[in-house]
């Protein structure tokens, strides 16, 4: 296998021109013992990328390779790797390096360490900024590297890398299973995952969505009840209902009646929000009184665990489950991404290599 890879990636030159991303070559980070090396085939396109890409949540780092839902072909390994080899296919989500040393790192919660590097638009402390998957290749820790059941396909599984295992963590994380209600708020590319694996899990299944041209889809999906949000007090038919309400809305706005929507809770149930939305659109105002009602907490949820995807990855072997995607060559990142911002995609779109 070579080791000579030539690192290029579509990247972001002006962010007011941010869907015309050009060619061009970076230098990846410099390889350590504990690093994976893979040559990309696939990089799924996430709403992460559309808000970093349009500055949404602040100035990125130019020039930017976006793309976190990596998959590709093992071309190099450290020699502290012993669980991947040259030619095995592996993936990379939202997160490439970690301080390995703190008690989140220590007690398998590396997603939520403080020192966490993100897979793009950070830097290494020796300065090489993290470029992304848009792009011929990466290298990161072995922590961060996943290895890929044979049985799932890599357009299929790119998608898993971010989307999936963001919405898999909280639901496993709060309890989804059998004889639980689920509520699924918006089902765009992590909602729709969110559906699969929490009827996957076992748990009753309630999507939330405003769009009626979802519907059918939804169904398909497996999910037992859609609710239509754009239904007046919609929340009023289903008080105390939902053990976790899980919401993948990345935009929210002072209107939204977030302590209403805490009236469909079972006691103690939980309203987790995945969504990050722009650094100007906070969640509203909320008075206590609404958390009392039912005793009713919220919290929000990032990435996951390695654990977490490894189980995530087991789950949609055994259970066959494959997403909703469609497939596009990478230099058509630019029209993937404005549909994501313009909420047209169903439900996900997969980047297929096409720089050599
Ligand atoms: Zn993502
Ligand atoms: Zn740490």
């Amino acid at each position: 296998m070579s080791t000579n890879m030539q690192f290029k990636g579509y990247a972001l030159i002006d962010p007011s021109k941010w869907t015309d991303l050009q060619v061009r070559e970076f230098k990846p980070k410099n390889f350590q013992p504990d690093d994976v090396e893979i040559a990309i085939t696939h990089c799924g396109v996430c709403g992460s990328d559309v808000h970093t890409l349009t500055q949404g949540w602040g100035e990125s780092k130019l020039p930017l390779v976006v793309g976190h839902e990596i998959v590709g072909t093992v071309t190099r390994v450290g020699e502290n790797v012993k669980d991947f080899k040259p030619g095995d296919r592996a993936g990379v989500g939202a997160q490439r390096g970690s301080c390995m040393s703190c008690r989140a790192c220590k007690d398998g919660y590396e997603n939520y360490c403080p020192n966490g590097i993100e897979t793009y638009n950070s830097e290494y402390p020796d300065g090489v900024v993290a470029q992304g998957g848009y792009s011929t290749g990466i290298r990161a820790h072995q922590q961060f590297v996943f290895p890929i059941p044979d049985e799932i396909e890599s357009r299929d599984v790119a998608s898993m890398l971010c989307a999936g295992l963001t919405v898999y963590s909280p639901l496993k994380t709060h309890g989804c299973g059998p004889g639980k209600k689920v509520g699924i708020m918006g089902i765009g590319g992590l909602g729709h995952y969110a559906i699969l694996w929490a009827k996957a899990m076992g748990a009753e299944v309630h999507a939330l969505t405003h769009d009626q041209g979802k519907i059918d889809d939804i169904k398909k999906m497996g999910a037992d009840h859609v609710i239509n949000t754009e239904k007046k007090d919609f929340w009023k038919d289903y008080p105390q209902t939902l053990d976790i309400l899980l919401s993948t809305r990345d935009v929210h706005g002072e209107k939204m009646p977030l302590g209403d929507w805490l009236s469909m809770l079972y006691v103690h149930g939980r309203f987790i929000t995945v969504g990050l939305p722009d650094t100007d659109d906070p969640l509203p105002g909320i008075h206590a009184m609404k958390f009392a009602a039912n005793g009713c907490m919220i919290g929000g949820s990032k990435i996951g665990s390695k654990q977490d995807c490894l189980e995530m990855l087991e789950l949609a072997r055994s259970k066959k489950i494959k997403p909703w995607i469609e497939e596009m060559p990478m230099k058509k990142a630019g029209t993937a991404l404005q549909n994501v911002k313009d909420n047209k995609v169903r439900y996900r779109y997969v980047l297929t290599q096409d720089l050599v």
